[in-house]
């Protein structure tokens, strides 16, 4: 049976030319610096992502929580969006590791607003914490992969450099929005101190991330990654792969998913019942309400499964597609034909 997997982009397999270049790789323990492909990629990433340096990471997870450890204390607290990833999907890992508290304030923008976040920053009070990190995230995932408005973001950054705290950014798909916006990676890492970018969700990669910043954060950055147990010796198969998926052309195809995601949902919002709010449709993501329709989120999925096609629930109601360089134009067409069917 034919398999359409709308369940996540961290699902994408390397490209050819990734395994013919990591095949090809001479290897080296870059726990020394001695990986001439970790140590290529890392030159690489800082460079289009607009910093310093940068260091090569197994996971987004650890890229950030490297990055929590490495701008704050223990019982220091971090101010994000309240449904950001780094809040709710990381283990809690800097309240665990890190000894962070974590202010979450909502705003469906994808990112709060200065004012909301003045007010938030503790007082130098006997009774507070100190505030010492402003998070903020590049496609936001818990609202469907929108790009918060960039304004904020800028506002955040002045504000932030006024009042002397950092600014990281989960930039896990940054990549997606600086193709949907038409914009250099770097006009959007502008407005941060330090990025997370995943290689290995739309972008390919089969594994890792990179954690950018200026050259006294990535020294820093570099002992937290080794104490999680980020130092991965023989890394050049898995960093080629990265250098293939920073290239121009690989980056471009996340063009396709935007418009693979766009035709999913105009394809499905034509059907009785469904609602998709386009605001949201922004990048490789879409979220189609059902309430309306007489079917349960749970048989939703486990219908359209019998007919080989995968999405996950974000709410009870809510269906999540996500598109990907695995899912093709006949793919998407198949999806709206089977929903319509279903309906
Ligand atoms: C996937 C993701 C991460 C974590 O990356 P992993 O490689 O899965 O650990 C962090 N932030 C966001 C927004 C993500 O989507």
């Amino acid at each position: 049976m034919k398999i359409v997997d709308l369940r996540r982009d961290t699902i994408t397999l390397p490209t050819t030319a990734m395994v013919d270049t990591a095949f090809k790789a001479t290897l080296g323990d870059s726990v020394y610096g001695e990986d001439p492909n970790q140590v290529q990629l890392e030159k690489l990433a800082a460079e289009i992502l607009g910093k310093e340096a940068s260091i090569f990471v197994p996971s987004g997870t650890m890229g950030n929580l490297v990055a929590l450890l490495s701008h704050t204390n223990r019982g220091d607290e971090l101010i994000c969006e309240e449904n950001a990833h780094i809040r709710l999907s990381e283990t809690g890992g800097g309240a665990m590791v890190g000894g962070l508290m974590f202010r979450g304030i909502e705003d469906h923008s994808g990112v709060p607003d200065v004012s909301a976040i003045e007010s938030a920053i503790r007082a130098d009070d006997i009774h507070y914490p100190p505030t010492s990190l402003i998070c903020t995230e590049i496609t936001h995932y818990r609202y469907g992969g929108i790009i918060p408005p960039l304004e904020k973001i800028a506002a955040i950054y002045t504000f932030a450099q006024k009042k002397g705290i950092p600014v990281h950014c989960d930039g896990a798909r940054i990549f997606n929005a600086a193709v949907a916006l038409n914009k250099e990676v770097s006009e959007l890492t502008y407005y941060s101190d330090s990025v997370m970018v995943s290689l290995s969700k739309g972008l390919g990669a089969p594994v890792g991330s990179i954690l950018v910043g200026q050259h006294d954060f990535i020294e820093k950055a570099k002992k937290y990654r080794k104490m999680l147990g980020g130092g991965m010796r023989q890394t050049g198969w898995l960093a080629a792969c990265g250098i293939v998926a920073l290239q121009k052309e690989n980056i471009q195809l996340l063009y396709e998913d935007h418009q693979n995601a766009i035709r999913l949902a105009q394809g499905i919002a034509r059907l009785p019942g469904v609602k998709i709010d386009f605001n949201q449709v922004q990048t490789n993501f879409i979220l189609v309400d059902i309430t309306q329709t007489s079917i349960s989120g749970k048989l939703f999925l486990e219908k359209l499964k019998e007919k080989g096609i995968l999405v996950t629930l974000a709410k009870p109601t809510l269906i999540r597609m996500v598109t990907s360089r695995v899912v093709n134009e006949q793919d998407i067409e198949y999806t709206v034909e089977t929903i319509s069917n279903l309906l």
